[in-house]
């Protein structure tokens, strides 16, 4: 059983992603079964910090060999390090599930040795839950980027929703900031994905497909880099239309790592608002990026972006 302490660093290490809201699930519970993943989405609330609270959302391992700059688990952090077994996850999921704590999981990790290697230690954990647990309740797993092609499609066949996270706008950021990751680390596997799951919908046809029914989300950290809110609009708006994301997140950057390359105060929730009110108009009214903000531009501060667009566009309110 994990003891209270690695419990505490894996949990705390996990809050910094805002990725794992969830909902589109519909998959109930079978004779003999634990858990529920209802088509209304299960119970999700946010925090200021640990944001979403209804699912056990949790590290595998926070000693990480990668070193993102931004980021309280990189490489050369001076921080408390822990990590725990697929078993002792799958125990705690299932306890805190039946005492009624928790609805879902949501399961990330630091790269623990090599990409493969944690992928492997995600996968077995889920597949354990699955298949000796019976644990029907809803799944959100991290893809670890550079995994191997095979590990990541096998792990979404057992959970809902699988995030690759972009974390910053550009190439250019990721390579200054994320210098281990590449664009195309997260992009390939979410094509990836998106395929695989155009093809296994195409194939159960009307039947309810089981490959990630809850689709794709990611994540951007706002404002850790010099990219405006016109060009992070363009990135969403890409993976939207390429990969039929469910949600591009946008957490606005908090300096928790202090570093020469890096802005020493917060973003602010303002333009995060901002940001999920464009991708908002963006995803259910129909707008462009384009239509919303110029590409070097931020959204305006004092008018939500609806009504920013409205008033340039005065001779359609005669
Ligand atoms: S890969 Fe980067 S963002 Fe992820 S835990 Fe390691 S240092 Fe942090």
């Amino acid at each position: 059983m994990i003891d209270a302490e690695r419990l505490k660093i894996l949990t705390e290490s996990a809050k910094y992603d805002v990725s794992c809201s969830s909902s589109g699930s519909a998959r109930t519970n079978k004779q003999g079964g634990i858990g529920n993943a209802s088509m209304g989405g299960i119970c999700h609330s946010f925090t200021p910090d640990g944001r979403c609270i209804s699912l056990l959302k949790i590290l595998m391992s926070n000693r990480c060999t990668y070193n993102c700059l931004y980021c309280p688990n990189r490489a050369e952090a001076d921080v408390p390090r822990a990590s725990a077994t697929p078993e002792e996850i799958c125990e705690l999921v299932i306890s805190f599930y039946r005492r009624n704590y928790i609805e879902g999981l949501f399961l990330s990790s630091a790269v623990d040795g090599t990409p493969d290697s944690t992928m492997e230690r995600m996968l077995r954990t889920v597949i354990l839950l699955r298949k000796q647990y019976n644990f029907n309740g809803y799944i959100h797993l991290k893809g670890i980027p550079y995994a191997d092609k095979l590990l990541t499609r096998r792990a979404a066949m057992y959970a809902d929703r699988m995030s690759f996270n972009v974390e910053l706008p550009s190439a250019n950021s990721l390579k200054l900031l994320a210098p281990q990751k590449t664009r195309e680390s997260v992009l390939l596997p979410m094509q990836q994905l998106h395929l695989e799951k155009q093809a296994t919908d195409a194939e159960s046809k009307k039947k309810r497909s089981h490959f990630l029914p809850a689709g794709q989300t990611t994540q951007m950290i706002v404002g850790a880099s010099p990219e405006s809110d016109g060009q992070i609009l363009r990135l969403s708006q890409a993976m939207y239309r390429k990969f039929s994301l469910k949600r591009v997140y946008y957490s606005s950057y908090v300096p928790v790592v202090h570093h020469a390359l890096l802005p020493d105060r917060c973003t602010g929730l303002l333009r995060e608002h901002r940001l999920y009110q464009a991708d908002w108009l963006m995803r259910f009214y129909g707008f462009s990026a384009e239509e919303i903000a110029s590409e070097g531009e931020n959204l305006p501060e004092e008018y939500d972006p609806k009504c920013a667009w409205a008033l340039r566009h005065l001779q359609f309110f005669p």
